[in-house]
């Protein structure tokens, strides 16, 4: 009792817009746990809150709950239940917006469920939802195993997973929700169950790119594989290193070759290939990480046929045969870097698109980037990155065959006859002042829908969204875009699962079906 006044006190003594029942819950979840519930007074409380990617994601929550355990979560979802108490949920706290933090409600930041366990004879790697890349993808390495996972060892594990996932080895394996074996998850009424090929069957579907509409993952059960041992070349092209030098056409050139057909040609290849602007500093460059599963006897000199192009147009380059760990420990390596290596800022945002992969829309697109970003160059710390995302028919179809298949239904958008692959569009921005938000934002919402509009009228758009990608305006369109009946089979798991709206209702951020 004495938790609950001095609980509400505090939070109006700091402006906090909470109700009551936020007091209750915060009240009960100490009572119970009193060493992971954490107020604004705590330390630890800042630190949580502050660890996000895009400043919006920062708010004012009344506590924070840091479980460590399936049954910690289980209080937390029966409380908050019972008390009717908005909340909101973190793992990485990586997706720009305001996804994964709440004015005045609980946050449950899943920081401390950090499982890193072997199981089923090394083939299994248990994994929690907190954690990120960079110890997954190293502990996997010390028995020469590595997981399908992201791309950058700072980026957290779980909303990468339930949203789907890409890897550098996506092309060869699927995305990285369809290299999950089960998935331990907290129901709406605080049940832990597990969901599987054999247990559960919908939910397991669902949780493979349906987000958190239907519980909190508390551990990912990881397929394990031989650690590649591969060629990587880190590199970068500055376009316009000197005057009337211009290496843009003949980047733009090799990237569209490995996006719309190097990729699915070569399903051992992988990377993320980006054209970056820098205004401050009058700056545009080609920043590239490329993967190839397989070694090359000398990396300086025998660059793989997919990446030649890429590799031979001047700039700094940096080629090793690595395992694929240490790849995604280097690339973007640290937390103040976000896509691509650019420094971060406060704001940060996504915006997706997906297309047929085809090179002369590819080039208008980067016009039509360039264009747009050139009317904002005054936004200060402004940085822009659009990546060009292959997604290979080869992708999609492993990624459908594995234990049931992943519910984003892309296997439907394959036509017979028709070898084209599709390129998903991620156009990442970064500033400074909040003053400058509704520009940047129009800005990307402009290229988006030129984009959309230059596609359509070649014959080349498709109107599936990407939600590890998609910017906040966006989220409405992501489940309609699984087909309608993967939409309804989501409605219907939904309802099953679910049946009082705990993650519709009580949890206001998100993607919701
Ligand atoms: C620098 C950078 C690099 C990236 N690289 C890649 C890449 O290589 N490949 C790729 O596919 N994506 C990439 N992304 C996108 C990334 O997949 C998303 O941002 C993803 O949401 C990150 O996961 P997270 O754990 O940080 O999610 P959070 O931001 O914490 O949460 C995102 C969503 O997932 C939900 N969620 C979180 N935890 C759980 C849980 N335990 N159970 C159920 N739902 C949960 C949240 O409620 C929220 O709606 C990158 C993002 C950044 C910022």
């Amino acid at each position: 009792m004495k938790s609950f006044f001095f609980a509400s006190f505090l939070a109006l003594a700091t402006g906090a817009a909470a109700h009551l029942e936020t007091y209750a819950s915060c009240a009960a979840l100490e009572i119970l746990h009193s060493k992971k519930l954490m107020y604004p007074r705590d330390t630890q409380y800042n630190v949580t809150n502050e660890n996000y990617f895009d400043v919006a994601s920062v708010k004012r929550p009344a506590c924070i709950f840091l479980p460590e355990s399936a049954k910690d979560v289980s209080d937390a979802i029966r409380i908050l239940r019972i008390t009717k108490t908005k909340f909101a949920l973190k793992s990485g706290g990586h997706m720009p917006g305001e996804f994964t933090n709440i004015d005045g409600g609980v946050l449950i930041a899943t920081e401390r469920l950090n499982t890193l366990k072997w199981a089923e004879n090394d083939s299994v790697l248990q994994v929690g939802p907190g954690i990120r890349w960079g110890p997954v993808f190293d502990e996997a390495a010390t028995k020469g195993k590595v997981v399908i996972g992201g791309r950058l060892k700072v980026v957290g594990v779980a909303g990468l997973l339930v949203g789907g996932g890409i890897s550098y080895v996506a092309g060869e394996y699927g995305f990285s929700c369809d290299n999950i074996k089960g998935f331990e998850v907290v129901l709406a009424d605080g049940t832990i169950t597990y969901a599987s090929e054999t247990r559960n069957k919908d939910l397991y579907k669902a949780l493979r790119g349906g987000t958190s509409n239907f519980g909190i993952v508390t551990r990912f059960d990881m397929d394990t594989y031989d650690l590649p041992i591969g060629y990587s070349n880190i590199g970068m092209v500055v376009f316009n290193p000197a005057p009337g030098v211009d290496f843009k056409p003949a980047f733009m050139d090799a990237l569209a070759d490995f996006v719309v057909t190097g990729s699915a040609a070569d399903v051992k290849s992988g990377a993320i290939i980006t054209v970056t602007r820098v205004p401050s500093r009058g700056m545009s460059l080609g920043m590239m990480s490329l993967w190839r599963s397989e070694p090359v006897a000398n990396a300086t000199t025998d660059t793989p046929d997919v990446f030649k192009k890429l590799v031979t147009i001047p700039g700094q380059h940096s080629a090793n045969n690595l395992p694929l760990n240490v790849v995604a420990n280097t690339f973007g390596s640290q937390e103040s870097q976000g896509d691509g290596g650019i420094q971060l800022h406060l704001h940060n945002t996504f915006r997706t698109g997906s297309y047929i992969a085809d090179k002369d829309l590819i080039l208008e697109i980067e016009q039509i980037h360039e264009e747009e970003f050139a009317t904002i160059a005054d936004v200060a710390g402004l940085s822009a990155t659009i990546t060009f995302q292959p997604i290979t028919q080869n992708n999609i179809r492993v990624g459908a065959s594995k234990r049931g298949g992943n519910v984003m239904g892309l296997e439907n958008r394959l036509k017979a006859g028709d070898d084209r692959h599709f390129m998903w569009t991620e156009q990442f921005a970064g500033w400074a002042l909040d003053a400058d938000t509704a520009r940047v934002d129009q800005v990307q919402k402009n290229i988006y829908n030129r984009a959309k509009a230059a596609a359509q009228k070649r014959g080349l758009w498709d109107d599936f969204i990407y939600l590890n990608d998609a910017a906040t305006d966006q989220a409405k369109d992501v489940f309609p875009a699984f087909g309608e009946k993967n939409h309804m089979f989501l409605k219907s798991t939904k309802q099953k699962y679910d049946p009082t709206g705990v993650f519709t209702n009580l949890m206001p951020g998100g993607f919701k079906i």
